[in-house]
């Protein structure tokens, strides 16, 4: 995860959403007071004024702000697929932020789905969210995590530093303790391949190497957090 700075608000919510949550507030309760028999209806339109914020602006905003990248654990999305529109605070729980520009990130469907986040979306005592917007200005990841590298086994892993870190790693299995292999082999391979890189640009100083290593710390590129870690040290003085 790294940081994002948020893009401005597409048209179509400045223009809709505060109509839009309207609509679907008296559409919850419509629900809420349904007889039986009115039920299916009920949830139908309701769930028809909830798609709402699904929208191809919306979404092309969302990408542009990720560089199509997943808001959490930083894969490349839109190589395959279309990417999720994510609700930070859960639609389900906070139906007043479905349409809140400042809730909405960019998910993988893995990161999305109900083995992972889900609708859960734990609090501190306080009753602040545990999980972390990449988009908060008040939350850098590096203060919640540390990106690291085991040489012996050639592996990147992230841990958290603290509750909300440790939070985020095992609710998106950032490190396949629960099963997501593909994601710390993937990214585990790719930052190999960029350590190997680092190595060949401390040998020879190759302006090529520099360039590849300059750019995988750029927040267009996948795990630019491990980038910004491992390699950026080493090349910040150049
Ligand atoms: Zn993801």
């Amino acid at each position: 995860m790294i940081r994002v700075k948020r893009a401005a608000e597409p048209k179509v919510l400045q223009k809709n959403a505060q109509r839009w949550l309207k609509e679907l507030l008296e559409a919850l309760n419509e629900l809420d007071q349904s007889p039986k028999e009115q039920l299916k209806q009920a949830k139908k339109k309701f769930e028809k004024i909830q798609q709402k914020y699904n929208h191809k602006e919306v979404k092309d905003a969302l990408v542009k702000m990720f560089y199509g990248k997943c808001a959490y654990c930083e894969s490349r999305i839109t190589v395959v697929t279309y990417g999720q529109i994510e609700h930070f605070y859960p639609k389900s729980a906070y139906p007043d932020k479905t349409f809140a520009w400042d809730n909405l990130l960019l998910s993988c469907d893995k990161c999305n789905n109900t083995q992972h986040k889900g609708i859960l979306f734990p609090l501190d005592s306080a009753g602040q969210p545990l999980l972390i917007d990449p988009t908060d200005a008040q939350a850098d990841p590096f203060i919640h995590f540390r990106f690291s590298w085991d040489e012996q086994i050639s592996w990147a892993s992230v841990y958290g530093l603290d509750e909300r870190g440790k939070k985020v790693v095992e609710i998106f299995d950032l490190n396949g303790s629960r099963g997501r292999m593909d994601l710390i082999k993937g990214r585990s391979a790719f930052i190999n391949r960029l350590l190997c890189i680092l190595k060949i640009y401390e040998q020879t100083k190759a302006s090529e190497a520099f360039s590849l290593l300059q750019a995988a710390c750029s927040p267009e590129e996948e795990y630019s957090a491990f980038a910004l870690a491992l390699v950026k040290p080493y090349i910040a003085q150049e």
